[in-house]
């Protein structure tokens, strides 16, 4: 199931959904993260590579294993507890209701940047025309109009950017002249597919101890973070400042505060997403069909050198279900 399948059935899903119970029982019995033991050797003096959290796709509607307003104070509270400010991507039509003001002044309130994820998700490699494309993303400017640290930054649904030059370019322009930047991604990841995996599973077996969907996660986060790291450094001879991938969803409500030091024990060092944003790397526009994907995906792409190195789609389901499987996740 490719993401956009993924997000239809799980609007599907939600509905069934009218009880919520908390994972009271799977979080007590959660052990603490064990430090990795292949956590890369590094010298004091040189300097950490640094990452910024980015979260997609809030929502009034998680599963059933999570409220909204349980998972909401939790993953404040693991940003908050790192002192650093995330960029919120927000899709209009998950929280275009009373509660979403809710949701979304919660996150203004402690500084985050509140960004514009379009209204209705739709992928513009698909056959939405530029105009239809293009009202969608005005539309989602009122949602996140009210909240004093909107930022000017769009995220591509499913991080598809157009599948023709015309597209393309086009929607760039629009992007322009409405004061607007691309809110790229550099390390994409499918931590959505993890916690899908792992609310099916909970859906069959509810006192599972979702301990392993969680080392599983972390495992796959790292790596897609090395990997991404070290194209961005053969692409762009430097290390950039990067912007982390995830979702809003029940896996990342709970073990974030693990998340983040695992990534912490492996050396990175975690910054303001605004920060991040400001790297040069940002501004380029690469020229690729279709375009999208990671931004280091589509510069090493662009240059045509590393075709060896680059899969397509960049990120997706079909490279983490055979592994899944294979643990019996
Ligand atoms: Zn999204």
């Amino acid at each position: 199931m490719n993401r956009r399948k993924f997000l239809d059935s799980t609007l599907k899903t939600i509905s069934a959904a009218s009880c919520a119970p908390i994972l009271t029982n799977t979080l007590r019995a959660l052990a603490p993260l064990q430090a990795p033991t292949t956590a890369p050797p590094r010298n004091a003096n040189a300097p950490r590579p640094q990452l910024a959290l980015t979260m997609d796709d809030p929502t009034l509607k998680l599963d059933a294993n999570l409220r909204w307003t349980d998972a909401n104070p939790r993953i404040l509270k693991a940003l908050d507890a790192r002192n650093v400010r995330a960029a919120l991507f927000v899709c209009g039509m998950r929280v275009d209701e009373a509660d979403g003001s809710k949701l979304l002044s919660a996150w203004d309130q402690a500084g985050h940047q509140i960004c514009n994820h379009s209204y209705s998700h739709l992928n513009y490699c698909g056959p939405t025309p530029y105009a239809d494309f293009a009202v969608d993303f005005l539309k989602n400017e009122k949602i996140i109009a009210p909240y004093r640290n909107k930022t000017l930054l769009f995220r591509y649904p499913f991080l598809k950017e157009g599948d023709t030059a015309d597209k393309r370019d086009r929607f760039r322009t629009l992007l322009k002249e409405s004061g607007y930047r691309v809110g790229h991604v550099t390390i994409d990841a499918s931590d959505w597919y993890v916690n899908q995996r792992m609310a099916d599973r909970l859906s069959r077996e509810p006192k599972f101890n979702i301990q392993p969907y969680r080392d599983y996660l972390i495992a796959h986060l790292l790596d897609r973070a090395a990997f991404y790291r070290q194209l961005a450094m053969d692409v762009l001879g430097r290390d950039i400042r990067h912007t982390l991938l995830v979702h809003y969803n029940t896996l990342n409500a709970l073990v974030l505060p693990d998340v983040m030091q695992a990534f912490e024990t492996a050396g990175w060092q975690w910054i303001d997403a605004s920060l991040a944003f400001q790297d040069e790397a940002f501004r380029q526009q690469p020229k690729t069909l279709p375009a999208g994907e990671s931004l280091v995906w589509a510069l090493a792409a662009e240059t045509g050198r590393f075709k060896d190195r680059l899969r397509y789609p960049g990120e997706d389901d079909v490279y983490e279900e055979p592994k899944m499987k294979a643990l019996g996740l």
